[in-house]
């Protein structure tokens, strides 16, 4: 799987990326916090930090012989 068929996996909007910082990016969002007293939060990363994610969660399902599929960063397992 390239990059692009990976990055079509997640829906895309410009935001700010949590990871990096950079701003005004394309981003995705990976999660959303609610502390108990205050404003809602998005977590969201941009292509490049998603790619890089995807790559640190198939190194490790490499190690653990877990199965791993691309586009989960940010969704519970089933
Ligand atoms: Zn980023």
């Amino acid at each position: 799987m390239d990059r692009g068929e990976i990055l079509s996996l997640y829906k895309w909007a410009t935001a700010n990326c949590f990871r990096c910082a950079k701003t005004n990016t394309n981003a995705t969002l990976l999660a959303e916090i609610t502390p108990p007293a205050g404003d809602r939060y998005e977590v969201r990363v941009c292509e490049r930090c998603v790619l890089e994610l995807e790559q640190e969660r198939r190194r490790y399902a490499e190690r653990t012989g877990r199965k791993c599929a691309p586009g989960r960063l940010g969704r519970r397992e089933p």
